[in-house]
């Protein structure tokens, strides 16, 4: 697997006889182009190959044959798993939960989930993203690894990190991946406190989920209140922070939309009344609210065998109660002209790291996307949803050049993207990509 190595010099290139697919929706191509990156890693030319200036010092590439196309964005990981099921759920006792909770949060969880993000990170990378939004993190690792990326001293993509999520006392997350709160003030101060540590994102559990649920009927049972979360969006969009919010049925959509969230989180299905907040949000930081459905957090739960998966009767039924509303709303969503997203929620059962073109896929096959829409959703979209569209989502002067090498036409076949031939971040090109597959788990998910 390519290493995230730190290099401090960066060198000027071009990228000679490329077709660009730039991710705009329609799925334009335009051929024999040349992409020149400055020494700064921003994209300074754009244009056909015999109208190129390059200036000497450039070293020169040539993607003839290739697809030259924007990096992908994956608006919602999770870096301290890796993809293999998770146990959680079920009645586990308060002491192995104390337990837990203690080695996780001590000086050996701390240096353990360094390692571990590392690694998970390396495979998002290597799959071709070259920005990721953590949505809830085990402490500040996610925090810590930007900054480290940042300075330059490790190669890795564009990171918003969350740290912890908000939560309520026993609800979604808590206590292993969340600060819990019981009233709008604590919840403020928690929000508070994650940008006090640094994070440059706020996820909000407004609803319960399915992979911690202790009960069945959790998935989806309100939980932040309406108060609780509008007091986490006022704190958060003062510091022109976004808040995503964990949110699985009309109820908890509707309570986090009216809150003023970002982003939704896996989602429901949509009345009007929804449908119009998400399209014109008064409380939102910009004005409107996006939805990442994750389907590929759902869809597994409920497509595969429970032996196969792993997983506890009690996430099975859970998942069965909220999968359907997720698709449903997707669908919607789309149909409607919602800024839908790509997140993949990677960490969570079956949902390895290095599998951010499965969401696309499945929201062709499930939602009614086209394989265009469904990568412009994936670059230029969630560019947009996640406040970067200044900076990354497409192939055009003045961007960093967050790009990635093709054997093909991503709008026309989405499997390409599952093998990169070069994935270049912020200018760094990481030679030779790979990835260290769970062939198990992609045989099943090939399945359906
Ligand atoms: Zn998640």
């Amino acid at each position: 697997m390519g290493r995230l190595q730190g290099r401090k010099e960066r060198e000027p290139f071009v990228l000679e006889h490329a077709s660009i697919a730039s991710g705009d929706g329609i799925g334009t191509i335009e051929d024999d182009m040349s992409i020149l990156v400055s020494a700064d890693g921003r994209i300074e030319q754009v244009c056909p190959t015999r109208l190129a200036f390059v200036p000497s010092g450039y070293h020169h590439i040539d993607a003839t044959g290739k697809v030259v196309a924007p990096g992908l964005i994956n608006a919602h990981v999770h870096l301290f798993a890796d993809g293999k099921p998770l146990s959680g759920g079920g009645d586990i006792s308060p002491r192995v939960v104390d337990a837990a909770m203690k080695v996780m949060h001590g000086p050996a969880g701390r240096v353990l989930m360094d390692v571990r993000i590392k690694s998970n990170v390396s495979a998002l990378l290597n799959s071709g993203v070259t920005t990721i939004r953590t949505l809830g993190d085990v402490g500040y690792e996610s925090v810590r690894l930007r900054d480290r990326i940042d300075a330059d001293e490790l190669m890795g993509p564009r990171i918003l990190a969350a740290g912890p999520l908000l939560a309520i006392p026993g609800g979604h997350g808590d206590p292993f991946i969340a600060l819990s709160s019981s009233s709008p003030e604590e919840a403020r101060h928690n929000t508070r406190i994650n940008l006090d540590h640094g994070v440059n994102a706020i996820k909000v559990a407004a609803t319960g989920g399915v992979t911690d649920a202790t009960k069945v009927g959790e998935a989806g049972t309100p939980q932040m209140t309406l108060e609780e979360m509008t007091a986490v969006c006022d704190e958060a969009h003062e510091f022109g922070v976004l808040v995503a919010a964990h949110a699985q049925s009309p109820e908890g959509v509707k309570a986090a939309l009216k809150a003023g969230v970002d982003t939704i989180e896996h989602g429901s299905a949509l009345d009007d009344e929804m449908i119009g907040l998400f399209l014109d949000n008064p409380r939102s930081l910009r004005g409107f609210s996006g939805l990442d459905p994750t389907l590929c957090a759902g869809l597994p739960l409920v497509k595969l065998g429970q032996e196969e998966l792993g997983v506890t009767d009690i996430v099975r039924s859970n998942s069965e109660l909220v999968v359907d509303g997720m698709i449903k709303g997707a669908r919607q969503a789309h149909e409607n002209g919602i800024s839908v997203g790509v997140g993949t929620d990677t960490g969570m059962t079956f949902v390895p790291q290095y599998g951010t073109w499965r969401e696309m896929d499945y929201m062709v096959r499930y939602a009614g996307f086209t394989p265009a829409q469904a990568f412009h959703a994936g670059t230029q979209v969630n560019a947009k949803n996640l406040g970067f569209d200044d900076v990354t989502g497409s192939v055009a002067v003045g961007k960093d050049a967050d790009l990635i090498v093709l054997d093909k036409d991503p709008a026309k076949d989405l499997r390409t993207l599952a093998n990169p031939r070069l994935v270049i971040v912020r200018g760094r090109p990481l030679w030779h990509p790979e990835v260290r597959h769970f062939d198990d788990i992609d045989r099943l998910l090939d399945t359906f």
